[in-house]
C-alpha cells in the first residue's frame, strides 16, 4: 500500500494543492507542546477527499471513463468525484442523504454531477447505488473501501511528513478509516516510531469500538455534529490496515468539537468543519496529552453558515 500511496503522490503532484501547515503559539502554550495542523481545508473542493477521489479516476480505463461514475456520500466524496470528473471530462452521478449540508449538495451540482438524494431514515446509500448500478454501465467509486481512494488519502500524511520529518504523533479523524489507514501506513512507513491516533466523536464511536475488541462495530447513522464522520462502520480494507497500523482509537465530546470549531474560528482565523476539528477537539480536552512536535490533520472546511453560526453563538473565547 505505500508505494501505492507513493504513485498516487506523482500522480496528484499537478492537480492536488500543496496544503499549508499552520500553528497557534497560544495552543502552544496552553499544551506545551507543538502542534502542526495540516489544512486540507484548503485543499481543492475544501477537504482532503480529492485526492483519493482524483487517484481513482485518473486510473480508469478509457471505456469506464466513458461510461461514467457513481459515487455515494454524504458530502466532501460528493464533491470531489464531481470536482474530479469535471477536470477530466468523466460524467458523474452522486447518491447523497437529503440531510446532507446544504453547501456540499449544492456544490456537488455545481461541478456539473446528477444528484440522486435519498432519505437516510428509511433507505441505505449503497442499497440505492446499487440498484442504480445494476442499471447502468457506471463505475462506483467508494468513499473509503477502495484502494485507490485509501492510497490518495494517504498522501495527505506523506506530504506531511515529507514537511516535518521530525513529528512523533499524527492525530487524523475517522469515519470509515480511508484517511486514518492511508495516514497510518504513510506514516509507519516513513517515520516507524511516529505514534498514528484516529479520533471519533463519542456519538459515533463505532471504529474506536472495533478497534479495541477486534469485531466489526456497526452504528447506521449516528447523531453527531461532525457529519463527515457518520458512516456506519469501517470496511473490509480500512479495518485490517487501521488494526495494524493505527496505535490507539480515541473519541471526543460534541461539545469538545464545537470548542474545537470555535478556537480554530476565533484564534487562528480558518474555517473548520466538524468533523476536521476532531483532532485539535482531542488536544483540548485532555484526551490525548501531546509532547514535542504532533501533527494533526484539518480533514475539511465544508460547514453551513447556519452550523456555523449556532456553534460560535454557543459560547466565545
Ligand atoms: C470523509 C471525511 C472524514 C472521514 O474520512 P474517512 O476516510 O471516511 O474516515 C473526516 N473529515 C472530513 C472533513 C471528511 O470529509
Amino acid at each position: 500500500m505505500f508505494e501505492k500511496i507513493q504513485s498516487a503522490y506523482q500522480r496528484l503532484s499537478h492537480v492536488a494543492h500543496k496544503t499549508p501547515v499552520l500553528t497557534s503559539s497560544t495552543l502552544n502554550k496552553q499544551l506545551g507542546a507543538t502542534i502542526y495542523f495540516k489544512c486540507e481545508n484548503f485543499q481543492r473542493v475544501g477537504a482532503f477527499k480529492f485526492r483519493g477521489a482524483f487517484n481513482s479516476i485518473a486510473q480508469l480505463s478509457d471505456e469506464q471513463k466513458k461510461c461514467g461514475v457513481l459515487a455515494y456520500s454524504s458530502g466532501n466524496h460528493a464533491q470531489a468525484i464531481a470536482c474530479v470528473g469535471q477536470l477530466l471530462g468523466v460524467a458523474t452521478t452522486i447518491v447523497m442523504p437529503n440531510d446532507a449540508p446544504v453547501t456540499k449538495i449544492a456544490s456537488t451540482k455545481g461541478y456539473g454531477a446528477t444528484v440522486i438524494e435519498y432519505d437516510p431514515q428509511t433507505q441505505q446509500r449503497e442499497k440505492v447505488a446499487e440498484e442504480l448500478l445494476h442499471e447502468t454501465q457506471l463505475t462506483l467509486i467508494p468513499p473509503f473501501d477502495h484502494e485507490s481512494v485509501i492510497a490518495g488519502q494517504g498522501t495527505v500524511a506523506y506530504e506531511f511528513l515529507q514537511s516535518h520529518p521530525s513529528l512523533n504523533t499524527i492525530i487524523a479523524p475517522c469515519g470509515g478509516g480511508g484517511l486514518l489507514s492511508g495516514t497510518a501506513v504513510a506514516a509507519k512507513n516513513m517515520q516507524p516510531t511516529c505514534q498514528v491516533y484516529g479520533i471519533e466523536p463519542e456519538l459515533a464511536n463505532d471504529a474506536t469500538l472495533s478497534f479495541k475488541t477486534g469485531k466489526l462495530h456497526v452504528k447506521p447513522n449516528p447523531p453527531t455534529i461532525a457529519d463527515g464522520t457518520r458512516t456506519a462502520c469501517l470496511g473490509q480494507l480500512t479495518f485490517p490496515l487501521i488494526q495494524t497500523y493505527v496505535d490507539d482509537m480515541l473519541t471526543v465530546s460534541e461539545d469538545a468539537i464545537k470548542a474545537a470549531v470555535r478556537f480554530f474560528y476565533y484564534r487562528m482565523k480558518i474555517v473548520v468543519e466538524p468533523s476536521g476539528a476532531l483532532g485539535l477537539a482531542a488536544l483540548m480536552s485532555g484526551v490525548i496529552k501531546p509532547q514535542g512536535e504532533v501533527g494533526v490533520i484539518i480533514s475539511g472546511g465544508n460547514i453551513d453558515a447556519n452550523t456555523m453560526i449556532d456553534i460560535l453563538s454557543e459560547k466565545s473565547f
